[in-house]
């Protein structure tokens, strides 16, 4: 059963109070009950964290501490690392690791996740802080102190984490490391998805939903609640056969990817259909990601293709950076480069070189959000070479490819309808992570499945 404790949040102060009261009055009449509180990434993606309470034992445990960075980092709802049992950590995106190191400013709270998890949370913390230093409230300092208190744990080992509860991690196909985090609290268990990705990668396998025992209640993501994605093989051949289009006739194909596992896709797709012998640039972070996934081959569906589809390619070699940028921006062939949006990264500077050439291409194989480079590029055919310039008209042809590491709306219905409920009839579900509308729109699909959906907002709580 579901108690809704706190209501809609119109003013913060006096919802504060209401919520306290409805609790209260609850209270009188239900006792030790496991508690859900909802953070952050409630209606929006972006800075997730949901909070889980044991009134029985006191338990608490902090599931992911993300932030949200537009023109300013927002961070998820406040919780006092001094009450925390343990933080458990689903995959190492900044909209879910980028705040953890808040709680080793004075705090020692033990933080759980795959040890590949860490190792690239760490990169993207410390790479984080170069870019945004001073707009954060922790540095190095934390982020050092953060690896005192970690501890690594591998999928499906069940693990006690506090005096009454317990955590188990199930990949969840993402990115590499990814992890579905299930809870098991004074009897009860509940299933966070984290991201996940029902559909095979060349990186990873996806969900196997049969590994996963029956639950009470789920926190899903819904970030393509509303969206279906194309077929993934399709897709590729898209990839492939327009960026040997480009090649053959002597363009340059940039793809600006994210240093984390979306390059790495790419590369592997193009090197498993690369029927025309081109040369491969890769750019930034994905070589310092490479070296750490090397470590973990058993994280990865085919690691084999993985390191040859690596070691074909050229990367940019840090100390000869300048002269082999020029190079890879004037001589036809493949670049791929982040940031995945334009935003930032070593792709606006190869962007800015192959706009004006019609015999050259920019493939864009990310989500583009509103307002980015990227998406104004796909919706108007200009670009912005600095901050305060106008936008130009491009003559390179741009292509937009859906290579998402989330389910589409096909397979988070197909995971809703695959995962078993203790009580199938009281099937609850708890969508996260996604735009209102899409969230919305979703719940109701859910709502068709037989479930009892529940969109939170920022705060909200609920007893189990
Ligand atoms: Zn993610
Ligand atoms: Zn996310």
């Amino acid at each position: 059963m579901i108690l809704y404790i706190s209501l809609f949040y119109l003013n913060r102060e006096k919802s504060i109070k209401y919520g306290a009261l409805l609790f209260g009055i609850t209270n009188l009449w239900i006792n030790k009950m496991v508690k859900l509180r909802f953070l952050g990434a409630c209606r929006e993606v972006g800075r997730s964290g949901i909070l889980i309470e044991s009134e029985e034992s006191g338990d608490r445990i902090l599931l992911d501490y993300g932030i949200k960075s537009d023109h300013t980092t927002i961070f998820p709802e406040h919780v006092s690392g001094r009450d925390l049992s343990a933080i458990v950590l689903s995959h190492s995106h900044i909209d879910h690791c980028g705040g953890i190191p808040l709680f080793y400013i004075s705090g020692s709270v033990p933080l759980y996740c795959t040890e590949l998890t860490y190792k690239v949370s760490e990169i993207l913390l410390n790479d984080m802080l170069r870019i945004n230093q001073q707009y954060l409230p922790f540095g190095r300092r934390e982020i050092k102190k953060m690896h005192q208190y970690v501890q690594y744990l591998s999928y499906k080992k069940h693990k006690k984490i506090g005096k009454n509860s317990w955590i188990t991690l199930y990949n969840a196909g993402h990115i590499p490391g990814s992890a579905m985090i299930l809870v098991e609290m004074d009897g009860k268990r509940i299933l966070y998805t984290g991201d996940f990705n029902l559909i095979q990668t060349q990186l990873l396998n996806p969900v196997n939903l049969s590994e996963i025992p029956p639950i009470d209640a789920l926190i899903i993501e819904s970030t393509y609640g509303l969206t279906s994605h194309p077929a993934r093989e399709e897709t590729e051949d898209e990839l492939v056969s327009k960026v040997n289009e480009i090649v053959s006739n002597g363009g340059i194909a940039l793809i600006p990817a994210f240093g984390v596992a979306r390059s790495q896709e790419i590369l592997m797709v193009l090197n498993k259909h690369n029927h025309i012998d081109y040369k491969i640039t890769v750019d930034g972070m994905a070589r310092a990601i490479i070296s750490q996934y090397s470590n973990y081959p058993s994280m990865f569906r085919n690691f084999e293709e993985l390191i040859h589809a690596f070691k074909s390619a050229h990367i940019i070699n840090q100390y000869r950076k300048k002269i082999e940028r020029s190079n890879a921006a004037s001589n036809s062939g493949v670049i791929i480069a982040p940031s995945g949006m334009l935003k930032g990264g070593t792709a606006r500077y190869y962007a800015e070189n192959i706009i004006n050439d019609p015999k050259n291409a920019i493939f864009l194989v990310s989500y583009q959000v509103e307002n980015t480079p990227g998406q104004i590029l796909l919706d108007t055919n200009k670009y912005q070479l600095n901050e305060h310039e106008k936008m130009i008209d491009i003559v390179a042809k741009v292509f937009h490819l859906d290579f998402s590491s989330h389910s589409g709306q096909t397979e988070l219905l197909q995971f809703i309808d695959g995962i078993k409920f203790i009580n199938q009839n009281q099937r609850d579900v708890f969508c996260v992570h996604g735009d209102e509308e899409t969230l919305l729109g979703f719940a109701k699909e859910v709502e068709n499945h037989g479930c009892n959906v529940y969109c939170p907002y920022i705060n909200q709580k609920y007893s189990l």
